[in-house]
């Protein structure tokens, strides 16, 4: 949309996430372009110019646009497989299909991956892609353009891995890369798709897979790499309390210690799940302002634990949700996240004082902003800021006997979406992706979910 046009939304409470978790329980978002220009309460300011569309949001909430920080797109196509098992031997189980991945399966998956979430108020997507089967094609690429085509802001976490069997990790040898092919094809893939600026609608991130998956020089070669080119790292740390024993007879040290012996501590860097962590482990966190991907559905899908969210939110750890990949999350929605991230943490020691309504959308919105490195540009409503924004129904059956929204939001039934707007584009009406055909896509990640059965039953 032009700088100069305006879109005006009124007569709906806000929850802005800013510092100050600013409310009104009827106000105005005035975007111009792809910016917010105002909000506040009451009506919107008269005498606007170049208003093409205004929308009356009696009944809504209006919150930032969710942020999702921890996802494995290709995954989409393998939902619903070795449902009862831990990490390790999940991962044990799938890895022989995940190895014969190529462009077109991995290309619909990001597809349904996005729209699940999409339709569901993510407005910030990310995929951490680590599985780069030789000859697969241009994985990157497809992930990278079926986020473009769907109008959803992303960052691509471009992963490796370089431990297989051979050398004690758990990937089948022919699924791994060279440790300089991987650094190469990483480099490769910032240089040529991240983008930097404010508004940027794609960025790339450094991704070895997991401390258990790739070695240690492709570890610290990695992080070298993304700050010589300006760029975030990520990876999965502490999930289980299988990869603290591994670390320890493989490293002789716990994982956020191996982290910070190669690198990996630092505030250009977040890391999944950190389900496993010590009283010192968060103090190192916080110190570094290293942050973290919460994903409770998939940490209780595979009995990995309870991460220690309140305390890492007390010592100043900034902490983002995730829906992890589909294979251990399969509705693959993230605001339902919210809600389970509420409950998860109320099962901890903290219980009831665990987390409120009100912390848990700031990790669905300015948590995800501020582990992504975008705090500044998206994650609260404030003028000057991106229009990454999401209007909430909340006054049918499911949500409209409870009085406040943000309690209704994160408490009650996944909301309905009647609109959601990336860089001030709408690409949400009523639910329905209005940047894509929801039915063409289901087809396509059916029939490349069946043709990879058959490959793998096959191998
Ligand atoms: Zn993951």
């Amino acid at each position: 949309m032009a700088a100069d046009r305006r879109i005006v939304i009124e007569n709906c409470a806000i929850a802005t996430v800013d510092g100050h978790d600013t409310e009104y329980a009827s106000g105005y978002v005035v975007l111009a372009g792809n910016r917010i220009e105002s909000l506040g309460a009451g009506r919107a300011p008269e005498g606007l110019e170049n208003v093409v569309r205004r929308i009356d949001a009696t009944g809504h909430l209006v919150t930032p646009g969710l942020i999702n920080t921890h996802h494995h797109f290709y995954q989409w196509i393998t939902r619903g497989l070795a449902t009862d098992h831990n990490l390790f031997n999940w991962l044990v189980a799938l890895y022989p299909t995940w190895a014969r991945i190529d462009e077109p399966m991995v290309r619909a998956a990001a597809q349904g991956s996005l729209a699940m979430m999409a339709r569901g108020g993510v407005t910030t997507a990310m995929d951490h892609h680590y599985v780069f089967p030789r000859g697969s094609g241009d994985l990157s690429g497809a992930i990278i353009g079926a986020a473009r085509d769907m109008g959803v802001r992303f960052t691509l976490a471009r992963g490796s891995m370089d431990r297989s069997e051979k050398d004690g990790g758990l990937p089948p040898d022919f699924a791994v890369e060279t440790l300089d092919g991987a650094l190469a094809a990483t480099e490769e893939t910032v240089r040529q798709h991240h983008d930097s600026s404010f508004d940027a609608m794609t960025q790339v991130a450094v991704a070895p897979c997991s401390p258990f998956s790739v070695s240690t020089e492709l570890l610290r070669d990695g992080a070298q790499l993304a700050r010589r080119l300006g760029v975030r790292l990520h990876t999965h740390g502490s999930e289980t309390v299988e990869e603290e024993k591994f670390c320890h007879e493989l490293f002789g040290m716990g994982p956020t210690d191996y982290f910070e012996s190669t690198g990996w501590l630092g505030e250009d860097v977040w890391m999944a799940h950190c389900v496993h962590m010590n009283d010192s482990d968060i103090a190192a966190f916080a110190r570094s302002r290293t942050g973290v991907a919460h994903c409770p559905s998939s940490n209780a899908r595979l009995a990995a634990g309870i991460a220690r969210v309140p305390d890492m939110l007390a010592a100043g750890v900034p902490v983002g949700l995730g829906v992890d990949g589909t294979a251990s999350n399969e509705s693959g929605e993230l605001h339902t996240e919210l809600r389970n991230a509420l409950l998860i943490n109320r099962l901890g020691a903290h219980r009831e004082a665990a987390l409120n309504a009100r912390q848990a959308l700031r990790l669905g919105t300015y948590g995800g902003a501020q582990v992504l490195g975008r705090a500044a540009e998206t994650g609260s409503l404030e003028p000057g800021k991106l229009a990454d924004l999401v209007l909430w129904k909340l006054d049918t059956l499911a949500h409209a006997s409870i009085a406040d929204p943000v309690t209704a939001l994160v408490f009650g039934a996944a909301a309905p979406v009647t609109a959601s707007f990336v860089d001030g584009r709408q690409i949400v009406e009523d639910g329905r992706l209005l940047t894509a055909d929801e039915d063409a896509i289901a087809r396509a990640t059916r029939d490349e979910a069946q043709r990879l059965a058959r490959i793998a039953a096959q191998a």
